[in-house]
């Protein structure tokens, strides 16, 4: 039942790529399986899906201790505390999609530096400049980029990500993801050190439609294939 959610938006994200005149394998579909099961992950693994989201460090350490599939691409979506990198950075993790400072980008560095290896991020923009929301200010995003390919060598910056605002109608929220597009290009055309702007991380269960349109790479969905989360539970 999962996987058929998970069939019906991968056929509309085929369907939004293909409308763009994009070619579907450059859109990636990460399934958010953050506050549900790990049999709910199996479920979709065993039909071949292997990249997964997860936004808080504590899950996804107890998910990939009880995973016995070691393939399972993880994409870490959350907002990241300084003080839970050194954690993060002990687990098995693709890409961290919520870098949206220096201080967190020279903290993910100095734990790379000391276990010899890179990490690949993606710096998060706060798009649409919400009190309410995590990101860097987009305003700050091409200095951002270029002091952490300045200070942070072990660090492979590979695009931006933003969660837009909520909007009535996807087509009001356009206009944000093409401000992250521009962005992307902007900073991509500078040509910095380990700065390769191939990702567009953005778009939900509710809006990435749009955010196909405007040259997504990556679209994060939780809701519309895994149901809506409970969070009394927890
Ligand atoms: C939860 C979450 C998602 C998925 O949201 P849905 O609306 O359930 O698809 C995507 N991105 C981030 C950063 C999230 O925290």
């Amino acid at each position: 039942m999962i996987y058929d959610n998970y069939c019906s938006v991968r056929d509309q994200v085929d369907q939004a790529a293909l409308k763009a005149g994009r070619d579907p394998k450059d859109v990636k579909l990460i399934a958010v399986s953050k506050t549900k099961p790990l049999s709910m992950i199996e479920e979709l693994y065993q039909h071949g899906v292997r990249a997964f989201g997860e936004n808080h460090v504590q899950e996804l350490e107890e998910k990939q201790l009880a995973a016995p599939q070691k393939d399972i691409e993880w994409h870490f979506i959350g907002h990241l505390q300084r003080n839970k990198v050194k954690k993060l950075l002990s687990l098995n993790v693709s890409l961290i999609h919520s870098v949206d400072s220096l201080a967190l980008a020279k903290t993910i560095e100095k734990e790379a530096a000391k276990q010899g290896r890179s990490v690949s991020i993606l710096v998060e923009l706060n798009i649409g400049k919400e009190e309410s929301k995590m990101g860097a200010d987009p305003d700050t995003a091409v200095d951002l980029v270029k002091a952490i390919s300045q200070e942070c060598p072990h660090l492979l910056v590979k695009g931006l990500m933003c969660v837009a605002p909520a909007m009535d109608d996807e087509e009001k929220v356009r206009p944000y993801f093409a401000k992250m597009r521009q962005l992307k290009e902007e900073i991509g055309a500078l040509g910095l050190d380990r700065v390769d702007m191939k990702e567009l991380s953005m778009g939900m269960s509710g809006d990435y439609h749009a955010a196909i349109a405007e040259g997504a790479t990556m679209v994060r969905v939780g809701t519309a294939i895994f149901g809506a989360r409970d969070y009394s539970k927890k």
